[in-house]
């Protein structure tokens, strides 16, 4: 069966996270996974052999230092070394910076947003905000596939051991150097574009996010936002979901005091379950949602938060 890499970014010590467990899933599903593993222990990459990785690269070199550039040099030669017929990156801005350059380097076509990947390589991806689902393939070299969270079900540990293998990732080429960074104050929620379950807030929220906030965490759910709810400065530009915010694809997005906006769509109308709480029956985001309430968020959201906590006897 041919490799299929897997470009997995793990600190020291750490188990992968869902998102990898999702692409290495999906590799098994597709051929033999092998991974590029940037960041920890040996052990750790060892450790993949419990998701099915046969081999784990590691770089002899320090990728830390260097913002994408030395990344992709590494998943390049570990790609050569697999001889991968396709390498699979999560869908975030690293990883589709990072596709970008393997893409150059192994004169290869990448695709981004995947939702899916066929046994014959065929791309299944969203495009125009969302409006239309296309199957696309790489034409030249491999494909290089940048994959959605939360769209296939994530490995579970088994058994195994993986083979790990230094690799020389090379000469960079021209790179960005991190010269400090500041660690961002833990929220103790699940990470947007990773989390199963979103509760967005937006204008209706009228600069208060404390009902949306409550009910994410009766729901162990990340929280969003609308651009005009973090341009209004109510909570930061992360949480932005939409075209130029991040694009989610949770099993369960509650939308709440969003008027339901094509760029707004573009981020989330993949998800499995939509709800819209919003006071205007004509609001558009009822065309997309699978259950709406009609209704004052100050209100329906508190009522569902305590009912959930209700029913698990808190
Ligand atoms: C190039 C470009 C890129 C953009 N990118 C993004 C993007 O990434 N993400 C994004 O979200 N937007 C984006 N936008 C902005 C987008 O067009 C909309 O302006 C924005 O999504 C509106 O946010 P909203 O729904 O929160 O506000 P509004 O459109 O003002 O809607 C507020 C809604 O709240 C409801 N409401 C009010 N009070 C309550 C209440 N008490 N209870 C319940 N409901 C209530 C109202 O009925 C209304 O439907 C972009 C725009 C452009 C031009």
């Amino acid at each position: 069966m041919a490799n299929i890499l897997v470009y997995i970014d793990t600190p020291a010590g750490e188990e992968p996270t869902k998102a990898q467990r999702e692409l290495l899933a999906l590799a098994a599903a597709l051929g033999t996974p092998v991974a590029a593993v940037a960041a920890g222990s040996a052990d750790a990459a060892a450790g993949l052999g419990a998701y099915g990785v046969t081999t784990a690269y590691t770089s002899a070199g320090d990728l830390d230092g260097l913002l994408v550039a030395g990344k992709a040099a590494f998943v390049a030669a570990a790609a050569r070394a697999a001889d991968a017929a396709a390498v699979l990156l999560p869908n975030t801005g690293e990883g589709k910076e990072i596709a970008a350059r393997v893409g150059i380097k192994l004169s290869s076509g990448v695709i981004t947003d995947a939702t899916g990947i066929a046994p014959d390589l065929t791309v299944t991806k969203p495009v125009l905000a969302g409006s239309y689902t296309v199957a696309a393939r790489a034409v030249h070299g491999i494909p290089v596939v940048t994959v959605k969270s939360n769209s296939v079900d994530p490995a579970e540990p088994g058994a195994g051991t993986a083979h790990v293998v230094e690799l020389e990732a090379g000469e960079p080429g021209p790179a960005a150097r991190i010269t400090g960074t500041a660690a961002k104050p833990a929220s103790g929620r699940p990470a947007l574009q990773e989390a199963r379950i979103v509760v967005a807030g937006g204008r209706g929220v009228d600069g208060d996010f404390g009902p949306v906030e409550e009910l994410a965490d009766a729901l162990g759910a990340a929280v969003g936002a609308s651009r005009a709810a973090t341009d209004a400065g109510w909570i930061g530009h992360e949480a932005q979901v939409g075209q130029t915010g991040t694009t989610v694809s949770p099993q369960l997005y509650i939308s709440a005091g969003i008027s339901g906006a094509i760029q707004q769509k573009a981020g989330m109308q993949t998800s499995t379950v939509i709800v819209a709480v919003n006071k205007d029956e004509d609001a558009p985001v009822f065309e997309i949602a699978d259950f709406g309430v009609v209704g004052d968020l100050a209100t329906v959201l508190p009522q569902a938060a305590a009912e959930i906590r209700r029913r698990r006897g808190e």
